[in-house]
């Protein structure tokens, strides 16, 4: 057996990537033996990334509580009641003040998130302002305000947003048990304006709400076969905050954290040119898991005091955590030469000879270790 098969690595499609796996497929990558599967996934990371570096982002919750949505994880549903105090629309100068301090701390994207059904056409220039000023702090940014209309969105990219997030959740099959007040669609739709938009796209999921392993390739597999991979896939796992309905499923047991392990090496084999996130749920996860989750080709994590409403690890703590595995913060794409190696041939196609080269070492050995602070969050994005 070849060391990485190209069957779970590339295909033919002009990106390099494949958009057109099966479910079965999917199922068979999570179904390799563990030590196998990290095996795979690590080798594509190193492929196309440094293996060194994590990419850190900072969100900021612009606008909290109060959404009509019935997600039933999200203490942000004004349905649940779950002690989050509604708060409007945060001023822009005290955005910037957060952003200001992400960026010091380490950060090199700011993403403002808005507990909204989607935006009303009034809070469009609001937003575009705080888009335009973290621009201009040197920061890449990132919203996820629900919903967009394609002027909304074109809107947006106007003031300079780099990424959108809207997240699938989960498989299509699964996701009438989690939330009925939209469909799958209106996320697919709302991803297509936001491409179309010229915006680059940051689209994940949650795992742990009581999907089975089916339906977690499920999600993984509908992510892969978007029409253009995800630039960004935050991989949530399930905070379970009292008061919402999943908090409330005393039946719901813990996900293994193998199987989020398994969860992130399968995103990555799946879309090896993304960046794949740990987000929500990193507060609840052994040093252990992450440094599993980061040889498994997890290589971005949210840093702040909070994910939205929940809470993330301290700044202290990922700062330690980045000191004792030796990674580092990825500079912000333009800033460094050295952010993306890729030893890929043109068809994105993993050669044996590049996987087990020494270039790696090399890198990690001549560069100096700044490690740096990322932290818990405790809301799900969206
Ligand atoms: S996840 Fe987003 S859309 Fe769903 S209830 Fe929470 S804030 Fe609203």
């Amino acid at each position: 057996m070849s060391r990485v098969s190209e069957a779970s690595v590339s295909a033919g499609a002009p990106d390099g990537c494949r958009h057109d796996w099966t479910r079965s497929e999917v199922l068979a990558l999570f179904e390799l033996p563990f030590t196998e599967l990290l095996f795979r996934a690590a080798s594509v990371h190193r492929a196309h990334f440094n293996p060194a570096e994590v990419q850190v982002s900072t969100l900021l919750s612009v606008k909290t509580g109060g959404c009509p949505e019935d997600c039933a994880y999200c203490p942000q549903a004004q349905r649940y009641h779950t002690g989050v105090d509604a708060q409007k629309l945060m001023s822009t100068d005290a955005v910037l003040e957060r952003a200001r301090a992400a960026r010091d701390a380490g950060a090199s994207r700011f993403c403002m998130g808005a507990a909204w059904r989607s935006p009303a056409d009034r809070d469009i220039p609001r937003v575009a302002e705080m888009i335009r000023g973290v621009k201009a702090l040197g920061l890449e940014t990132c919203a996820t305000l629900g919903m967009l209309s394609g002027r909304q969105a074109e809107s947006l990219r106007d003031a300079g947003l780099d990424y959108y997030n809207h997240n699938l959740d989960t498989a299509p099959e699964f996701y009438g048990e989690v939330i009925q007040t939209r469909g799958y669609q209106d996320r697919l739709d709302t991803l297509a304006l936001v491409r179309d938009a010229g915006l680059k796209t940051c689209c994940g999921g949650i795992v742990g709400m009581g999907e089975s392993r089916e339906q977690r390739a499920g999600l993984l597999q509908a992510l892969a076969n978007l029409p253009a991979h995800p630039d960004s896939v935050p991989i949530n796992r399930l905070v379970k905050v009292a008061g919402t309905p999943l908090a409330d499923d005393d039946a719901l047991a813990e996900l293994d954290p193998f199987e989020f392990a398994r969860t992130i090496a399968v995103a990555r084999l799946l879309m090896p040119r993304s960046m794949v996130r740990l987000s929500a749920g990193r507060e609840q996860m052994s040093d252990e898991l992450q440094a599993l989750c980061f040889l498994a080709g997890a290589n971005s994590i949210f840093h702040g005091e909070k994910l939205l409403t929940t809470a993330n690890p301290g700044a202290d703590h990922d700062r330690a955590l980045f000191d004792r595995l030796g990674l580092r913060a990825m500079p912000m794409p333009g800033k460094d030469d050295n952010v993306t190696p890729t030893a890929t041939s043109p068809g994105g196609t993993v050669h044996a000879d590049i996987i087990h080269s020494d270039r790696f070492d090399h890198r990690v050995s001549d560069a100096p270790a700044t490690p740096h602070p990322p932290r818990s969050v405790a809301g799900v994005k969206r």
